[in-house]
């Protein structure tokens, strides 16, 4: 298996980037290839000054390897460091239609919420395509919304193979049926720009006055609830024991149950799944050298791969010298 996923520097990283997709980067890291990268060319589409970008790229990092991702195994760079990407991106660009990327959801919605688009965001997902092609990954483990943009990347794949030959691996989303869609505060897809996140490093006592905010409905408390349509329970149920969830579902399906109890319970059950993280990001904070080497090497291992994949690339299509 050659896993690939990549993850933005847009904000700090909440429930919905690890339930969805960092929790498998972790299970997966023992594959015959795992690469996983900060996606900071992405996040220029969101995030316009420099310094902060610099420090979420950096931030990132140690928030991935607090959550567990083991550089002994796993590569883990800086999309940026690798120039070849930008370069595969372009022949990509040739055998992507318009109309294709004006139904990418990403363009779409953010065009929605009145967001100005630039070529950049309508472009995305080529870049994604290139990031995922340019290292032969077979396997991208990714949140739901992420799913049209991995089709989009095998539509070019396709083409490029049936006009130049064979020369891109395949690659397949991989989604977590139980987390593929962490909601929000609000009940939207949580996300790092819509200001609707539990985010996964924030205080636990600013996150707790955070969950108490919560807006909850007036059902009388006497009254059974289906935990399935409340964002409260299925928050509860990424972080709680699988012996307290049921307890939780329990009690929701009998009713006469206040929200402010489950807010508390919600509140201590994250504190507790996400104290060993914690520790281990502390740690890692501590050695900033050793960090910046680990996004070194990785930058090393992954460059090697993409120059690789580049070549076959531009051979196949009579770009350069030969
Ligand atoms: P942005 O709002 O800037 O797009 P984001 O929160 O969507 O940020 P990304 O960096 O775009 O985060 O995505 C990183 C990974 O996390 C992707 O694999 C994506 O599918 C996954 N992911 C993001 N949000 C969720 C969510 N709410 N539930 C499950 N997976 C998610
Ligand atoms: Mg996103």
């Amino acid at each position: 298996m050659r896993v690939l996923s990549g993850i933005q520097p847009t904000g700090r990283p909440h429930w919905g980037n690890y339930f969805g997709a960092v929790r498998q980067y972790i299970a997966l890291q023992h594959a015959e290839q795992a690469f996983y990268f900060i996606a900071d060319l992405h996040a220029l589409t969101t995030v316009h000054n420099p310094q902060t970008l610099r420090q979420l790229t950096l931030d990132l990092a140690l928030d991935l390897l607090g959550l567990g991702l083991d550089p002994a195994r796993a590569t883990l760079f800086v999309q940026s460091d690798v120039p070849e990407v930008s370069e595969l991106c372009w022949l990509l660009m040739t055998v992507a239609p318009m109309g294709l990327l004006e139904r990418c959801h990403a363009y779409k919605d953010k065009k929605a919420k009145g967001v100005p688009a630039d070529a950049g965001l309508f472009t995305y997902p080529v870049l994604q395509a290139a990031d995922i092609l340019g290292y032969d990954s077979d396997t991208v483990p990714v949140g739901e919304d992420q799913v049209q943009h991995i089709e989009v990347c095998r539509d070019l794949a396709g083409s490029f193979n049936h006009r130049y030959g064979d020369v891109f691996v395949m690659p397949r989303a991989k989604v977590l049926d139980a987390s593929a869609r962490v909601p929000g505060l609000d009940g939207e897809k949580m996300s790092k720009s819509y200001g609707n996140a539990l985010e996964l490093f924030e205080d636990p006592s600013a996150q707790r006055k955070k969950i108490m905010r919560i807006p909850t409905d007036s059902r009388p408390l006497e009254a059974p609830k289906d935990p399935a349509d409340d964002v409260l329970y299925q928050l509860y149920a990424l972080v709680a024991s699988e012996a307290d969830r049921a307890a939780m579902e329990a009690l929701y399906r009998r009713g006469g149950f206040g929200y402010g109890d489950v807010k508390k319970a919600l509140a201590e059950a994250a504190a507790t799944y996400f104290a060993e993280a914690r520790t281990r990001r502390d740690a890692w904070a501590a050695r900033p050298d050793d960090v910046r080497d680990v996004l070194r090497i990785g930058a090393e291992r992954a460059r090697e791969k993409a120059a690789a994949v580049l070549q076959r690339a531009k051979s196949a299509c009579g770009v350069g010298r030969g």
